[in-house]
């Protein structure tokens, strides 16, 4: 059984104790500049001076009075902004704004249990920055939610959107719960009493939550009933673009649940061939077989990709004749893991990390790569399906070996860039047909990668750092050309 700290704690591996695989050797990706047709000012072509950073991230820390804490994943994720924030040369007075969220709302709410008493609950939004447009991000409702964590997501939000290019801002939210333990109405209750507790922070133009671990478009529509509830005033149809994942019935886009997988496939598309590996015959591991990990891995099937491993809160589980996903996501449904699997075996956690794959894809929790995983890791390939899946040490400990990683802003931006979709659908009550959806996305894909290839050129860093550079990049013209109010 998985145990990675529920929320976010790094996976228990047990006695780790097998001998890790021999460093492989560290692929190249290839920078095809002249694909790059975005007439957005491309950055990063050859020649150009690289930025020097000017102040460690220690001193915005110091200067924020931040006491940096290495295993929090907020000061990890804000370290690793400052980082290419620097290298890309960003103002001084904008490395501060990114550095700390615009807004952070606590509420605490109470509901009626089945039972008849009633529970507290504590609720998060947090709104990181709205520079490049209204924030959004999605709610997450898991017992280890922390104001800390949404704060982190919500960074990661404010990246991922200026990477793809979508007009939004970051924001992410949750509820302190275990919506495994909730019955339907309970979550239902929950749902519209947080709905009701920050519906005065979030709007269609202002901050647009969307599903995360935890949720889904049921609880997206509910949310989005109360919404209009709570705001008469609004033509009710409009109050549909306050949230987005909603079901397809209601005002939801065709392609949304399985658009942050589809974005991942695209990825993987447009970066594996310059890194040798064919994705028709590539074998691959998943931790995490919920919506993104299931998604993905059925679109990978149907490209003939194998998949060997899965790893999930229930267990792991093996087949080195490949995995029938179709099959699997039939049983995930019924008993909500992979564990019992009749078209696989069972393994233990080491040997699902050592599993020797060409792509290997962590599409489940934060912080579950830490060195023990990464040194067991058999990959030529991680790529990013969850947000923040690896400490910078497990990181430090994947690069050393040469294993490329393919970062979680560029490789699970799918998700929200068809949020976006739905959002200006509801606005313009015009709505697209499934492969109008996943044609305007895979462009989203495949440019945010060219300009992360780009950046990786023009800074000479890894892939994580090229990809927050990129996104920082668009974030800094922004600012230079809104300034700062006054
Ligand atoms: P989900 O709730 O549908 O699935 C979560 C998966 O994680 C499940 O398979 C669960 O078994 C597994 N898991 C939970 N605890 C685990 C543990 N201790 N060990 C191993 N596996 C464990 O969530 P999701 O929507 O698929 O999101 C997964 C990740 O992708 C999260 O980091 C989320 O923030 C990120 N993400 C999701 C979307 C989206 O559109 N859903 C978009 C972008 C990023």
């Amino acid at each position: 059984m998985a145990k990675a700290k529920t929320g976010l704690a790094p996976a228990s591996g047990g006695n780790v104790s097998t001998r890790p695989a021999p460093p492989a050797p560290r692929p190249a990706i290839r920078v095809q500049s002249e694909s790059l047709h975005d007439g957005e000012g491309s950055p990063g072509t050859s020649g150009q001076p690289v930025a020097k950073p000017t102040h460690l991230p220690s001193s915005v820390f110091k200067e924020l009075e931040i006491v940096r804490d290495p295993s929090n994943l907020f000061h990890q994720t804000i370290e690793q902004v400052l980082i290419s924030a620097q290298l890309v040369g960003l103002k001084h007075h904008q490395q501060i704004i990114l550095a700390q969220p615009k807004n952070e709302i606590m509420v605490h709410f109470p509901v009626l249990m089945d039972d008849g008493h009633h529970k507290l609950f504590k609720g998060y939004r947090v709104q990181h920055n709205n520079a490049l447009g209204p924030y959004k991000g999605g709610l997450r409702y898991h017992p280890e939610v922390s104001l800390d964590d949404v704060k982190a997501l919500a960074v990661l939000m404010t990246m991922k959107c200026s990477l793809v290019r979508v007009p939004f801002g970051g924001g992410k939210g949750g509820v302190k719960c275990n919506p495994r333990e909730l019955s339907r109405d309970e979550l239902m209750r929950v749902t519209r009493r947080f709905c009701s507790a920050i519906s005065n922070q979030i709007g269609p133009n202002y901050d647009i939550p969307a599903p995360d671990v935890g949720t889904n478009a049921q609880v997206m529509a509910w949310f989005a009933d109360t919404y209009a509830q709570m705001t008469p005033e609004l033509n009710r149809n409009d109050t549909l673009a306050v949230i987005t994942g909603k079901p397809v019935e209601m005002g939801g886009s065709l392609g949304r649940e399985k658009a942050t997988g589809q974005g991942l496939v695209d990825i993987l598309k447009e970066m594996l061939p310059e890194l040798g590996i064919d994705i028709t015959k590539m074998t691959y591991s998943l931790i995490g077989f919920g919506n993104v990990g299931g998604w993905t891995g059925r679109l990978l099937s149907k490209c003939g990709a194998k998949l060997v491993a899965v790893l999930d809160h229930t267990g792991a589980i093996n087949n080195d004749q490949g995995i029938d996903t179709a099959a699997l996501s039939v049983h995930v449904d019924k008993t909500s893991g992979v564990a019992g699997f009749r078209g696989a075996e069972a393994i233990d956690e080491i040997q699902f990390y050592s599993r020797p794959v060409d792509v290997f894809i962590p599409a489940a929790l934060e912080q579950m790569i830490t060195p023990k995983q990464a040194k067991l890791i058999n990959a030529k390939v991680v790529a990013e399906g969850a947000n923040a899946p690896t400490t910078p040490e497990g990181d430090a400990v994947l690069l050393q070996r040469g294993i490329e990683i393919l970062p979680a802003i560029l490789c699970n931006a799918g998700g929200v860039t068809v949020s976006y979709f739905e959002w200006v659908q509801n606005k313009s009550s015009v709505y697209w047909t499934a492969d109008v959806v996943d044609e305007r996305l895979n462009n989203h894909m495949v440019m945010a990668a060219r300009r992360t290839k780009l950046a990786r050129h023009k800074y000479e860093c890894d892939m994580r750092t090229a990809a927050y550079c990129a996104a920082i990049e668009q974030i800094g013209k922004v600012y230079d050309l809104r300034g700062v109010f006054p």
